[in-house]
């Protein structure tokens, strides 16, 4: 035999680009009569097609490209989950810009910082953030156009902003004759910033690749498992880690989408849910408080849902209990954040789960799951050692892939991963079926006497007593512990409930050591721009809190 080099064999299939406007493309061609239902800002029903939408995107790049945006450009938005956002999601991607989706609930500098950071162009936006739009305008100089999302009839007479185009009659000036341009897989596609409880933002700068690959993953059978059956409502924001990516994989199946616009309410998700036959939500936690309230006042049924996609925060699981027995909805429990895209795992059961009792499943189902095929995750120990996957040992969770961050926009923060891992900052156990269990949020872990308490357990264990609306569980100062849990909660509308019935209540459910010190009873608990219990804000506001002697 001679000697030879060896070298990789280049394979030889086609070249073909990974990018986001083949997903609405695919949808056109294939899905082309299914519907696409927004309620709108205005406040009526508008409802058209995956044609309809793939016809306005295309005539909307065309729009784009006469106002001077192009490849690499930031374009950002600030909207609710509405047709018109998908048209800008397609047609600011498509074109090979950057759709830089802001978070109209953070705080007008805050937004104006962020603005200012990706320097977009243009900006897109609701006529309900008109308010917030005029406030930072003249703060923001690098963009060069505020364009509003509605018709001349619902065009502000008046305003500050001396640059206001109208969305519609944007549109009414273009063509749709538009070609999708083929570049490189590579190439941003969409900028979102974490919601900065520590420090400034920091801006996700998604790719093409990245986004369709976490499409493709999410849509599996053991991810979401979406096909073109599926009714699918996002009520997580599409200003928010794209809607956990639900404008991506609801075209690449060709489920039907309806966008709940402004109004999340029980009353209007539950009309939208019937009248629209939805399959599949999703959403975080606070949102479904809302709705299960509005159901069992009204004495109210879902029909149709029948899966109900909860993350951003840990669901408890009296929750998932009222969905699976009073309404018959299987709730996937899914964990991920901004650096992931966000999905980063989902729980399923598995085939040697399924002749389990329905508590013994109910209890694996409690977790937050396996990643998504393509992510990878470990937990590891202060030194950076890999921890047991024995369901017990916490450690700090770190996960990589294809759509995981390797560094945020501007170099912001300095290097984002260690080890060529991002570290997630939630800590974790992980059990020897691969399932994770997000125990806390490592600036939230309670560190009492050298050991930690993991809030997210206190807080579901306070969910399971019928007198409680929500709970929350911080680390408050003790003299000799140095830290012990302080549960916080609201109750529900005439509960009776004590101090001492909630603190009996953790007899027997957890170690003694773990129990919370004392209950405090709030009005309400503060959430955050994304739907979340705010635990500084509440350690701020008990901060000189003392604990009654135990
Ligand atoms: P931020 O809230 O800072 O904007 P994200 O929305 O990206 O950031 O939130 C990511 C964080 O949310 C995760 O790091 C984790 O702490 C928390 N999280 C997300 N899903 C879950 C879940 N299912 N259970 C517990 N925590 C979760």
């Amino acid at each position: 035999m001679p000697n030879s080099v060896k070298r990789p064999l280049p394979g030889q299939m086609m070249h073909q680009p990974l990018l986001i406007s083949n997903l609405l493309v695919h949808a056109d061609r294939h899905y082309g009569d299914t519907e696409i239902v927004s309620r709108r800002v205005e406040g009526d029903i508008h409802r058209y097609t995956y044609r309809d939408c793939h016809r306005r995107a295309r005539t909307l790049a065309n729009a784009l490209a006469a106002l001077g945006a192009g490849q690499g450009d930031r374009i950002a938005t600030l909207a609710w989950n509405g047709y018109r956002h998908l048209e800008l999601y397609y047609a600011v991607s498509g074109s090979g810009a950057v759709l830089h989706t802001v978070n109209p609930r953070l705080f007008a500098e805050q937004v104006a910082y962020i603005v200012n950071h990706a320097e977009d162009l243009l900006l897109f936006f609701d006529l309900s953030f008109l308010p917030l739009v005029e406030a930072i305008a003249p703060q923001c100089p690098t963009v060069k156009a505020f364009i509003a999302l509605c018709g001349r009839e619902h065009f502000p007479a008046e305003t500050t902003i001396a640059n206001l185009l109208c969305y519609e009659e944007l549109l009414a000036a273009h063509s749709d004759a538009f070609a999708w341009p083929q570049f490189d897989e590579n190439t941003a596609s969409g900028l979102c910033y974490t919601s900065g409880t520590t420090g400034n933002p920091k801006g996700a700068l998604y790719s093409h690749r990245s986004t369709v690959l976490h499409a493709y993953a999410s849509t599996m059978p053991d991810a979401l498992g979406l096909s073109s059956r599926d009714v699918i409502l996002p009520v997580v924001p599409m200003f928010h880690v794209n809607a956990w990516g639900l404008p991506y994989s609801a075209p690449l199946t060709g489920a039907k989408l309806v966008f709940p616009g402004p109004a999340t309410d029980g009353k209007s998700l539950h009309e939208l849910f019937e009248s629209e036959r939805v399959t599949l939500s999703a959403g975080v936690p606070t949102v479904w408080l809302g709705l299960l309230g509005y159901l069992q006042q009204n004495a109210k049924k879902l029909a149709t849902l029948n899966r109900a996609v909860i993350g951003g925060s840990a669901c408890p699981p009296a929750m998932m209990e009222t969905f699976r027995k009073q309404h018959a909805v299987e709730v996937v429990h899914a964990w991920g954040m901004t650096e992931l895209s966000p999905l980063g795992t989902a729980c399923r059961l598995q085939a040697k789960h399924l002749d389990l009792a329905p508590d013994e499943q109910a209890a694996i189902l409690e977790k937050q799951g396996h990643a998504l095929s393509g992510v990878d995750i470990r937990i590891v120990d202060d030194e950076g050692q890999e921890v047991a996957w024995d369901g017990k040992t916490p450690g700090n969770l770190m996960a990589r892939g294809p759509w995981v961050i390797s560094g945020y926009y501007k170099g912001e923060g300095g290097d984002a991963l260690q080890d060529g891992w991002f570290p997630t900052g939630d800590v974790a156990t992980i059990d020897s079926d691969g399932y994770l269990q997000i125990t806390d949020r490592s600036k939230d872990v309670i560190k009492s006497g050298g050991e930690w308490i993991g809030s997210i357990d206190l807080e579901n264990i306070a969910m399971q007593h019928p007198d409680v609306e929500q709970a929350a569980c911080i680390g408050v100062h003790h003299p000799k512990w140095d830290e012990r849990p302080l549960l916080v909660v609201v109750k529900k509308p005439d509960a009776a409930a004590t101090r001492e019935d909630l603190l009996a209540f953790y007899d027997g459910k957890i170690a003694k050591w773990w129990r919370p010190d004392d209950v405090v009873f709030v009005d309400a608990l503060p959430i955050g721009a994304t739907g979340k219990v705010m635990k500084n804000v509440l350690r701020t506001q008990f901060r000189d809190y003392s604990l009654q002697a135990a």
